[in-house]
């Protein structure tokens, strides 16, 4: 048996395509989403993911404005930023670069930023109201991995998902989102033990650990749907994901590949919630885009 890939970069470019249809409509209407981007220093990582998503939003329309902080920027220079943007009618959506230098208390940026603008979803609030089941923000590469699921007509409900990984931004959410869909959710981490029984026994196994070549197919049941969250670069400056791909292929039935995976649909779900915040703060009507 051999898996079908998806390939998440060519569902991304059709999302995409839609998008850029309902902002122009949007634009009609007088509205034009704004993402605001901001970053602080110059870790080239990171300088790349916020250029990667200031032409996105770009690309299908969107109004974005990046802004650049010295490393030096102080706790106060970065709140008050934060309060003007809150406060701009012609921003709808606020993302703030992560990691912050050491200086800074990430936390207290965050929860700075007004909800309705919360387009990263990781305020306290939309956090909540995800536990909750409530319509929110949802952070982006979890939403990245749940639209996968529904373009590809996976479904959920009764599944049993194991999430390899417990971080902010994709185990927690992306096991509390698929649970909201009716899967049955294990968590393991670092410190859990016998982690095979766990994984062999996956429906869909979601891989978000950040160590290349991980998961084998040896670790997963036949017919098991596999993501892989992982963007590792290895020696010879390639990128490369959590599980070894090439195994894995010959068990599963559905598997993401690395790169061209779950990577373009996070940048296309920040998108996403940029347009819904736009839609929201202008009193329009929401259809799915
Ligand atoms: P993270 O914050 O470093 O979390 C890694 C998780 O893996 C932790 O929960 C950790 O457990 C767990 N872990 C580490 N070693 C383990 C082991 N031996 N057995 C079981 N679990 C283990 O990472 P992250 O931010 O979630 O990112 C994970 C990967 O996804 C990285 O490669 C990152 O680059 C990638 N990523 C990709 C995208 C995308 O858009 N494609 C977005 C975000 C992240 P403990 O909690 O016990 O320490």
């Amino acid at each position: 048996m051999s898996a079908e890939i998806i390939y998440g970069r060519e569902l991304a470019e059709d999302i995409r395509e839609r998008m850029t249809k309902e902002v122009a409509d949007l634009r009609e209407l007088g509205v034009v989403p704004g993402l605001a981007v901001v970053i602080v220093g110059n870790d080239p990582a990171s300088l790349s993911y916020v250029r990667g998503k200031d032409k996105a939003s770009k690309k299908v329309g969107l109004e974005s404005n990046l802004i650049e902080l010295p490393e030096e920027v102080s706790q106060e220079e970065l709140l008050d930023l934060v309060d003007r943007l809150n406060h701009d009618s012609n921003v709808h959506g606020i993302l703030v670069q992560l990691p912050l230098p050491d200086h800074i208390n990430e936390d207290e940026v965050i929860e700075a930023i007004s909800p309705s603008k919360d387009v990263d979803g990781f305020h306290p609030v939309s956090i909540g109201r995800m536990m909750a089941g409530k319509e929110t923000f949802l952070p982006c590469t979890p939403l990245g991995i749940l639209t996968m699921f529904k373009e590809k007509e996976i479904s959920l409900e009764g599944k049993h998902v194991v999430v390899l990984g417990r971080s902010r931004i994709v185990g927690k959410p992306i096991g509390q989102m698929l649970l909201n869909e009716n899967a049955t959710v294990t968590y393991c981490h670092s410190r859990t033990k016998n982690l095979k029984d766990f994984t062999q026994n996956a429906d869909i196994l979601i891989v978000a650990v950040g160590k290349p070549g991980f998961i084998s197919g040896d670790d997963i049941k036949d017919g098991a749907v596999v993501i892989d969250v992982g963007v590792n670069r290895i020696e010879d400056g390639s990128l490369t994901g959590d599980v070894d791909f090439e195994s894995a292929l010959e068990k599963a039935s559905y598997i993401t590949p690395v790169p061209r995976g779950v990577g373009p649909m996070t940048i296309t779900m920040l998108l996403h919630n940029t347009i819904q915040a736009a839609k929201q703060l202008n009193q329009i009507p929401q259809r799915s885009s």
